[in-house]
């Protein structure tokens, strides 16, 4: 998503660290519903994850914005 390196920024301590984004609502789905890793689930870091939620938006539009954003920076 927006490329930050938990293992990169803190050392041993950040490593496989990741949050997971359902693509899915967990309450739209049954329980009988099997995730599908790949098409369901998205790694996203924390900061990342917050404005999704906060803006209840897309993580391609999310993704956008990120990329738009960091254009601007460098
Ligand atoms: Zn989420
Ligand atoms: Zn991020």
């Amino acid at each position: 998503m927006c490329g930050f390196d938990f293992k990169e920024f803190y050392g041993d301590i950040g490593i496989g660290y990741i949050e997971v984004h359902h693509i899915k609502p967990l309450n739209e789905i049954s329980k009988e519903y099997i995730v599908d890793t790949v098409n369901d689930l998205r790694p996203i870091c924390p900061n990342c994850h917050s404005m999704l939620h906060k803006a209840n938006i897309s993580v391609e539009n999310l993704r956008d914005i990120v990329e738009k954003n960091h254009r601007k920076l460098f």
